[in-house]
């Protein structure tokens, strides 16, 4: 008798904690795919319980990055649906755990790729979470801390977040052109940081989208003497009022001629195919040609050997986005340089962020579509 009546107390014991640790959870809704390349419609799903470390934010706004078609489509792997993209999220704290002293309720917070990562390794200790073995991505993402849970993104109406990976937003930015910052900003200023971009500096930004564009703005307000490669005769005018000093259209060849051995610096954000050796060349002996733009897997650009050796001395480099540090570090100098990408704000219905999309892909969009979540229904 005694055995069952302890074993019915803990019965209740477990599930009323059950209960209480459900309770907790997040209510959230969103936009989502269903299913590799189909459109958006609304998804209701919950996020896990505000951790002492974590916070809450109420999005204000979420951007459409490339890569998110990319992941939508499965251009990168194997996805898990319903997806909600989103890793461009700006927004308003609205509760902080108990250990949160970076942020207080009422702040502006932003997130960018990544929630989580192990905080222990090499990586994480010099500041680059993003190499993380462990690190977790903002959605598509396995939340080890919470059970393996696919996280999910910006286009809903909140996040929960460890602070360590949200950045505090200065009450004085254009909160609608900052998430954009997030991952096209940070993904762009780094690499302009690890190449000391300086004054005078010969730099060509190659593809003028999302990325390209940012990394213009960055590289001017460096000082740097900045090229822009795209394919279109469409941007030839924005390239040079964002203080461009040359724009080249790559299908006219003529435009092309004795281009190499000119650039102290080159930055690829192409998402397409390319000849990424043609940069190669272009980059001057102990210059560097970085590379940010990251095609589909079945579709990648390739370097022969021999373009390595025929240009030896040139320095060529991937990065990915930014550590945490760093991202602050660009947030702010981009507020207090009011550096802000060229921005279409959209409301946060399921058709016209679908519509929006198919425009991304067809190279419709100048530059970044701003979904405004607080129109989301
Ligand atoms: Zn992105
Ligand atoms: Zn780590």
């Amino acid at each position: 008798m005694k055995k069952i009546i302890g074993i019915s107390f803990l019965l209740v014991f477990v599930l009323s904690s059950m209960t209480i640790a459900q309770e907790k959870r997040i209510p959230a809704k969103g936009l989502a795919v269903y299913e590799a390349g189909g459109g958006f419609k609304p998804y209701e799903f919950t996020r896990h319980a505000i951790g002492d470390d974590d916070i809450l934010i109420e999005t204000m706004y979420a951007s459409i990055c490339h890569s998110d078609l990319h992941h939508t489509h499965q251009d990168w792997g194997t996805e898990i649906y319903p997806m909600v993209p989103g890793h461009e999220i700006v927004g308003k704290v609205v509760k902080v755990g108990k250990n949160v002293t970076k942020f207080k309720v009422g702040d502006y917070a932003g997130v960018g790729c990544m929630v989580n990562s192990c905080g222990e390794c090499d990586y994480c200790k010099a500041g680059l979470e993003q190499y993380c073995k462990k690190v977790m991505m903002t959605y598509h993402g396995k939340d080890w801390a919470h059970g393996n849970e696919i996280t999910q993104g910006g286009y809903s109406n909140n996040i929960v977040v460890k602070d360590r990976f949200a950045v505090l937003v200065p009450k004085n930015a254009d909160m609608k052109k900052v998430a954009p910052l997030l991952c096209a900003g940070i993904t762009t200023y780094s690499p302009l940081r690890q190449s000391h971009i300086k004054k005078g500096d010969n730099v060509a930004i190659a593809g003028f989208g999302g990325l390209g564009h940012m990394a213009v703005k960055y590289a001017v307000a460096l000082g740097a003497k900045v090229t822009v490669f795209d394919i279109t005769e469409d941007k030839r005018a924005e390239a040079a009022k964002m203080g461009a000093i040359k724009y080249v259209n790559v299908n006219n060849e003529s435009e092309l001629k004795g281009m190499d051995d000119s650039f102290d610096f080159i930055l690829s954000t192409i998402p397409a195919m390319y000849n990424p050796s043609m940069y190669l060349k272009m980059t001057k002996f102990k210059g560097d040609f970085a590379i940010v733009g990251l095609p589909a897997f079945n579709n990648q650009p390739t370097f022969k050997v021999m373009d390595f050796v025929f240009c030896a001395g040139r320095n060529v480099y991937g990065s990915q986005i930014g550590g945490m540090k760093e991202t602050q570090e660009m947030l702010d100098y981009s507020v207090t340089n009011n550096i802000y990408p060229e921005v279409e704000i959209i409301k946060a219905n399921a058709d016209t962020v679908t519509q929006a999309y198919k425009n991304v892909l067809a190279g419709k969009v100048k530059f970044r579509y701003v979904i405004d979540m607080s129109t989301l229904k």
